[in-house]
């Protein structure tokens, strides 16, 4: 299969120094082709953030690749690769604050480059496919935690990336909010065709018969949830 968007290779990672470095990750390999939409699992602490962050470009491996579209990263352009291809999701919404709604989407949009006109038709979109149209001059403190991280989702899709990585993107909701979102996330990033990796832990919570992946002592499985 030539199609692939995100690779990795042989990636090792470990933090600390001075004997006590702990290896997190311990050789991982990680194919995600073009438009699919894949999970990773494993317990609290066993790596998934810090494969997440080596995945989009926001930490590099002590040793082994990533490839982007085939190209192995050029860590010194690791800055202009995420602008151009990448859209995040936390668990914390990261709004700002002190912008409403539509300008916290309508920022990505100009740090884009867009246009006024173009931008704010692109954010109005994108806030209407999150449900939160009659919203857009709210600020987040007068929006619900579900709410607050559907302007997150549409703040990742309006600049059109080409992969979406998600971590815990639910942590922090009610047990019914969280089937909401998931549902959303899904039904967007399939909609839009984007290679979309989610971490979670919660592995009860996957969507049936999607394909699974799973830490487990600093190595990567291949599973599939059914
Ligand atoms: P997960 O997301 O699966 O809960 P993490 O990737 O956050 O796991 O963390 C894996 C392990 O690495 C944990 O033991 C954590 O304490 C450690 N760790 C994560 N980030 C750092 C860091 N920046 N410095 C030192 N240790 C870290
Ligand atoms: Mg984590």
């Amino acid at each position: 299969m030539n199609d692939i968007t995100l690779q990795l290779k042989n990636v090792y990672k470990s933090y600390g120094g001075n004997g006590i470095k702990q290896e997190v990750l311990k050789g991982v390999d990680l194919i995600v082709a073009r438009a699919e939409i894949v999970y990773i699992t494993g317990p609290s602490g066993s790596g998934k953030s810090t494969l997440l962050n080596i995945c989009g470009l926001l930490d590099n491996p002590d040793k082994g690749e990533v490839l982007i579209d085939n190209q192995s990263v050029n860590y010194k352009k690791a800055c202009e690769i995420r602008l151009k291809k990448f859209s995040y999701v936390f668990q914390h919404h990261s709004l700002i604050k002190e912008l409403n709604i539509l300008e916290n989407v309508l920022m990505v949009c100009y740090i884009m480059g867009l246009d006024k006109e173009k931008a704010i038709t692109d954010s109005k979109l994108y806030l209407e496919k999150v449900g939160l149209i009659n919203y857009i001059y709210k600020y987040p403190s007068e929006l619900s935690g579900g709410e607050r991280q559907r302007v997150a989702i549409a703040r990742a899709l309006v600049k059109k990336p080409e992969i979406l990585l998600l971590d815990e993107p639910t942590g922090d909701l009610d047990v019914n909010l969280k089937n909401e979102i998931e549902e959303l996330i899904y039904k967007l990033t399939e909609q839009e065709k984007i290679t979309t990796v989610i971490v979670t832990h919660e592995i009860e919570r996957i969507k049936k018969g999607s394909k699974v992946f799973k830490l487990d002592d600093g190595k990567l499985f291949l599973t599939t949830n059914n």
